[in-house]
C-alpha cells in the first residue's frame, strides 16, 4: 500500500523547523544575501537543533532522520527560511560531507567528526572540481601520494561551497592514475589548523549568496593514513554515493521556497488590479500559476520517491537523475515565470523573485550539470 501522509513526527519536524526559520533565519535575510555576507551565529542557532547533522544517528550526536524525512525537514527549511545561501550552506555540509563520513567513516572517524558537525561547531567542505575538471572530475589533476608517514597531496580546487568557513574539508585526489575514477581516487578529512593547507578567501557569485564558496590549495600536504575515508581507491564511489544523496535531497530546499513564493505569488495575482480587476482572473495569469503547481508536485513526487529509495537501500542512481532534472527545470521556470508576474516590481527592487532567480541558475549546475544528468539516465536506459 502506498501512503503519502506524513507520520506525526514528521508533521511535527516540519512545524518545529518552519517555525524556527521564520522566525530565527529569515529577518535580514535578503540584506544579508546582498551583502554576501554569511552569519555564523545561525549556523550555531541550527546546529541547536542539529540540523547540519538531521541525519546523523542518535549515537553519534545527530538527529537521526531517514531520507524521506531529511527531505521533509530541508523543504521545511527552504520555506521557513529565506536565507537560501545558509540553507544551501547546510545541505551541502550535510549531504557531500557529513553522509559520506556516516556511510563510509571508520568507528573513530565517525566518533571525532559527526557530533562536532551536527551540533553547530564545524562546518564541512567538499573540495572535487578542479579549474580544468568540472563534469569531467575522471580529469582531476590533485594527487596524492603515499609515504612514510602517510599521504603527500598535491593540487587545487575550487567551487568549493563553505570552503572559507570549513573547519572540516572533503576532499579528492588521484592516488592510482591507470585505475580511472573508480578504483584510481581516494577521499580525505583535512581539519583546518591540524594539516597544512591554503583555503582562500571568498570568491563573489551568481546565486546562493550567502553561502561562502572558496578555493583549496595543497602544496606537499601532509596527512597520515588516518586521514584517508573508506579504502584507497574508494573515493569514487564515495563522491557519486554523496552526490546521489545530494541530488536527491538539496532539492527539497528549492520545493520548500517555490512553494512560498507559490503562495506570495497567488496572494499578489489576487490584489493587483489591471482594468479594474485582479490580474488573476486573466486566464494568461492563472494558467502558467496552475501549470507551476503541477510542476512543483511532480518534483516532489520523484523527490520522495527517489528518498524512499535511499531508505530502503534499493539503487537510487536512475530517480536521483530523474528527480534533479525535474526540480531544476522546475525552479527555473518557476523563478523566470515569477519575474514576469511581479513584471516592474520584481526587476527594479531588490526583490524576492530576484533572489530566487540567481538561486535557480545554480541549481541546474551543482550535483551534476542537467546535461551530465541526461547521460547518466541515457546510461541506465541504455541508449549509450
Ligand atoms: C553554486 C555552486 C556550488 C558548487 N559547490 C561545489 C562544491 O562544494 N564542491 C565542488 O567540488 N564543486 C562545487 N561546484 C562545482 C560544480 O560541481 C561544477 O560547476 C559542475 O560540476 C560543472 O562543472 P563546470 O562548471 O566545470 O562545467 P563544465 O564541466 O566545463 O561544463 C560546461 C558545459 O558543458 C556541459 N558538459 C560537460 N560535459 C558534458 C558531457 N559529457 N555531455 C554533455 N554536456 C556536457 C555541461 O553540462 C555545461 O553545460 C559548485 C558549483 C556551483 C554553481
Amino acid at each position: 500500500m502506498i501512503d503519502f501522509s506524513l507520520s506525526k513526527e514528521q508533521e511535527s519536524l516540519r512545524e518545529e523547523i518552519i517555525a524556527f526559520s521564520e522566525e530565527t533565519l529569515t529577518p535580514g535575510a535578503l540584506d544579508r544575501d546582498k551583502a554576501q555576507f554569511f552569519d555564523r551565529s545561525l549556523w550555531e542557532a541550527c546546529g541547536q537543533l542539529k540540523l547540519p547533522g538531521m541525519l546523523v544517528k542518535k549515537e553519534y550526536g545527530g538527529r537521526g532522520l531517514d531520507a524521506v524525512s531529511t527531505v521533509v525537514a530541508l523543504e521545511a527549511l527552504g520555506y521557513g527560511s529565506a536565507d537560501s545561501g545558509l540553507n544551501f550552506s547546510l545541505a551541502a555540509h550535510l549531504l557531500a560531507c557529513v553522509v559520506p563520513i556516516q556511510l563510509f567513516g571508520s568507528e573513530e572517524q565517525k566518533n571525532y567528526f559527526l557530533p562536532a558537525l551536527s551540533d553547530g561547531r564545524w562546518i564541512a567542505a567538499n573540495a572535487m572540481t578542479e579549474a580544468s575538471s568540472g563534469s569531467d572530475a575522471f580529469n582531476m589533476e590533485a594527487a596524492a601520494v603515499k609515504g612514510p608517514e602517510g599521504y603527500i597531496l598535491n593540487g587545487h580546487k575550487n567551487f568549493c561551497s563553505n570552503g572559507p568557513v570549513a573547519d572540516v574539508v572533503l576532499a579528492y585526489f588521484t592516488t592510482t592514475p591507470g585505475k580511472g575514477f573508480f578504483g584510481g581516487i581516494s577521499a580525505f578529512l583535512l581539519e583546518k589548523g591540524k594539516q597544512d593547507f591554503f583555503a582562500s578567501e571568498k570568491v563573489e557569485k551568481f546565486g546562493v549568496r550567502t553561502c561562502q564558496m572558496g578555493e583549496f590549495r595543497f602544496t606537499d600536504t601532509l596527512i597520515g593514513g588516518q586521514g584517508l575515508l573508506g579504502k584507497e581507491g574508494a573515493g569514487g564511489m564515495i563522491f557519486n554515493t554523496s552526490m546521489e544523496w545530494e541530488r536527491i535531497c538539496l532539492g527539497a530546499l528549492h520545493l520548500g521556497a517555490m512553494e512560498k513564493q507559490l503562495e506570495k505569488a497567488i496572494s499578489f495575482a489576487r490584489t493587483r488590479k489591471s482594468g479594474g480587476k485582479s490580474i488573476a482572473s486573466n486566464q494568461a495569469v492563472s494558467h502558467p500559476l496552475a501549470n507551476l503547481k503541477i510542476q512543483i508536485e511532480s518534483a516532489r513526487l520523484l523527490t520522495l520517491k527517489a528518498a524512499w529509495k535511499l531508505d530502503a537501500g534499493k539503487p537510487a542512481g536512475m530517480d536521483a537523475a530523474m528527480a534533479k532534472v525535474q526540480l531544476s527545470e522546475t525552479f527555473r521556470s518557476f523563478a523566470t515565470q515569477l519575474m514576469q508576474l511581479y513584471a516592474g516590481k520584481a526587476y527594479r527592487e531588490e526583490h524576492e523573485a530576484q533572489q530566487l532567480l540567481r538561486d535557480a541558475v545554480g541549481d541546474s549546475l551543482y550535483s551534476g550539470t542537467t546535461e551530465v544528468l541526461r547521460n547518466i539516465l541515457a546510461t541506465h536506459m541504455r541508449l549509450k
